[in-house]
């Protein structure tokens, strides 16, 4: 796909972030559009960097470590946003600035354990359950209180917010309702552990329903598959 392409792709979907943002009361720096760039290659990933977006997620720890490299001559941060494996973790850290997919204390405390040994602290989201499929990933509701206390008492974890999927099953009504459902456990959450942590970022959003999700109060969306359409 030619870069051009690219390039407008991202610039209309930066546009229809902004208007979201502003049907929420907020302007378009307020939201982070992360580009899930998992489908494509390393020289389309380029193009999305050349198009001014530096935020970039892959769902594969394998293939965010040969992005990286064969990219590190640009300004990226990347995110990792799919499962990681504890025999991954070694080489993922270095290069991740959010790690957005945390939801179970074993990857915590080997999260917690390597970031100790490599002399650095990690910025992280817990991902959250939020549809309640059974085949999404993610902490149940119920679980998360019992490791955001954790997290808390871990000097090596930055933990900064959460992140959630809405059903795909869902129309546009539920995706909405589970949105908010998060903010919401986000709200409580933050009310609780007042003066420990604030949780600015909700991760939530992707191709099919980020207005939606700005519009719940989303300050980072994940979008792949429209800007390479
Ligand atoms: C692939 C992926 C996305 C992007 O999905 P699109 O529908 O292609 O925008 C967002 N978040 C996660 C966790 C993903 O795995």
């Amino acid at each position: 796909m030619p870069a051009s392409r690219i390039a407008d792709n991202v610039k209309r979907v930066r546009q229809r972030i902004s208007e979201a943002a502003q049907r929420s009361g907020r302007g378009a720096e307020d939201v982070t559009l992360v580009a899930v760039t998992k489908y494509v290659t390393a020289e389309e990933t380029a193009a999305v960097v050349e198009a001014g977006c530096c935020d970039l997620g892959e769902s594969r720890p394998q293939q965010l470590w040969t992005k990286a490299e064969a990219l590190a001559h640009l300004p990226i941060r990347w995110h990792l946003v799919g499962h990681l494996q504890r025999n991954k973790i070694r080489r993922t850290l270095p290069l991740v600035s959010l790690l957005q997919s945390v939801d179970s204390r074993r990857l915590l405390d080997a999260l917690s354990e390597e970031a100790a040994l490599a002399v650095l602290r990690l910025p992280i989201l817990l991902e959250v359950n939020i549809s309640g499929d059974a085949t999404k990933t993610g902490l149940n509701p119920d679980e998360l209180e019992p490791l955001l206390a954790h997290a808390l008492t871990l000097p090596q974890i930055e933990l900064r917010g959460l992140m959630g999927m809405a059903s795909l099953e869902g129309d546009d009504t539920a995706a909405r309702q589970d949105f908010r459902n998060l903010r919401h456990l986000r709200d409580k959450l933050a009310a609780k552990f007042t003066g420990q942590c604030s949780l600015p970022e909700l991760s939530m959003g992707m191709s099919g329903d980020f207005e939606i999700a700005i519009e719940e109060g989303a300050t980072m969306v994940r979008v792949g598959s429209i800007l390479f359409e």
